[in-house]
């Protein structure tokens, strides 16, 4: 798949003044043209509705994007089936004060990796916005490869900005090379899961309208139907419009038509063959509570000779998954299929323990996902010694890979993003190990 973008020329050279229905504006010296290519296939009508469930119903089953619009004149939504091609062609030759519109990313979907980025300004003076945005697509790009195993750049990013003096704010669309999501439930719970790793990440915090701390992601968009602003669009009696951000990296769309059919969250032309992804439990996930009782994910830790003591310490149990936590020098192991807990003294019924390896110490004890034992930390044993080898600095555990496991150590790092040790330490400190009940898995 070399573009997902369709390209060509989608203009006419002109030709009768089409019926422009609400959507139109007849201000003069505006002299809208039909786009006789698209217009001509039985796929391009363009209808509207004043109900969204006479929209959706509409549109089901068929190759037309759900937009809604808001009369110039009292703010009153519109709804419109359409090809996004028609409905640019329409919609650029409207004043651009009163372009107000808006997708609907409608339920279940298969959509783009979305985000609504925005903080109260004058609240929040001491924030570099810019700079917020840079760190936030590197950990969100961290989280796609340490998830999904989906690679890509800022340029795979579209970024676009509605800043005023009073109010950051930006939308980011991902248009991954080669994935897209099941739908905007799987992007929420993506989304959400991120920021909840990243909650202490102090820089990327700020004071909301109520005074309350928070990450500047709005994490409210992933809603049934949401409306989503467009490309070039105003919201109602507002004047800033959404722009190509000034920092903006993306460089796949050669035209305005281009960006605009980018940054629409549901148009996934082009993607056809793409893995779909699904993340966590979401109405359209009917099978995940089946899955998620499986171990779906395994990753191995650096130490492969700590990962097999391990593995025979838990027997018949296994290990579900490790992750290492380089700040603490610690491996914590996420245990399933044995759920001996030594605070309770027999195996939990639903619950699952862990083991803490604190390399560090040399020492490691269990713990259990229980709430009931959730202080509970057993004594310390020693991490056996033939485990333990020097590793120069005189101190600790290395892996059987001698320097090729330093290596291998460094690549699980929770990367800075640019940010200093003080600004990243809280994020540290909440990239816990993911929560027992919360599990992902992606189909190719
Ligand atoms: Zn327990």
């Amino acid at each position: 798949m070399s573009s997902p973008l369709p390209v060509g020329k989608f203009y006419g050279r002109g030709g009768h003044r089409p019926k422009l229905g609400v959507c139109g504006d007849d201000s003069p010296g505006v002299v809208p043209f039909p786009c006789k290519s698209i217009l001509s296939d039985p796929d391009t009508v363009r209808k509207v509705f004043t109900k969204q469930d006479d929209l959706l119903n509409y549109t089901r089953g068929k190759k037309l994007t759900p937009f809604v619009f808001e009369s110039k004149d009292d703010g009153r939504r519109f709804f419109m089936a359409s090809d996004p091609r028609v409905f640019w062609h329409y919609d650029t030759q409207r004043q651009p004060q009163h372009r107000h519109t808006y997708e609907v990313i409608r339920e279940y979907a298969n959509c783009k990796l979305y985000f609504d980025l925005e903080f109260d300004a004058l609240l929040n003076p001491d924030k570099d916005g810019v700079r917020m945005v840079r760190i936030f697509v590197g950990v969100v790009m961290y989280f796609l490869k340490k998830i999904f195993g989906v690679e890509c750049g800022e340029s795979d990013v579209l970024n676009l900005d509605s800043t005023t003096s009073g109010k950051f704010s930006r939308h980011l669309i991902f248009l991954l090379p080669d994935a897209v999501f099941r739908d905007n439930y799987n992007v929420g719970n993506f989304v959400k899961f991120v920021c909840e790793k990243i909650t202490n990440l102090a820089y990327l915090k700020i004071v909301d309208s109520k005074g309350r701390e928070n990450l500047f992601c709005d994490t409210a968009v992933y809603s049934k139907n949401r409306h989503f602003r467009l490309y070039k669009s105003t919201k109602y009696n507002k004047t800033a419009s959404l722009e190509l951000a000034a920092d903006n990296k993306f460089n796949r769309a050669e035209s305005e038509l281009e960006v605009f059919l980018c940054s629409l969250i549901t148009y996934t032309e082009g993607c056809e063959g793409f893995r779909v992804l699904e993340f966590g439990n979401a109405p359209g996930n009917p099978k995940l509570g089946a899955v998620s009782r499986n171990p779906v994910h395994r990753e191995p830790s650096p130490f492969p000779q700590i990962d097999r003591f391990v593995a025979n310490l838990v027997l018949p149990g296994h290990i579900y998954r490790s992750s290492y936590f380089p700040t603490r020098d610690t491996i914590v192991y996420d245990i399933v299929g044995n759920r001996f807990c030594g605070n309770v003294g027999r195996q939990h019924k639903s619950n699952n323990i862990k083991y803490v390896f604190d390399l560090s110490r040399a020492v490691y004890c269990q713990k259990c996902h229980d709430p009931d034992c959730s202080d509970y930390k057993s004594e310390d044993l020693a991490i056996p010694a033939e485990l333990i080898v020097d590793r120069g600095d005189g101190a600790g555990v290395t892996g059987e890979r001698g320097v090729a496991s330093d290596q291998s150590r460094s690549l699980q790092r929770f990367p800075s993003f640019g940010l200093t040790d003080s600004e990243i330490l809280g994020a540290y400190n909440s990239l816990d190990y993911e929560k027992n009940d919360f599990y992902y898995h992606h189909r190719q």
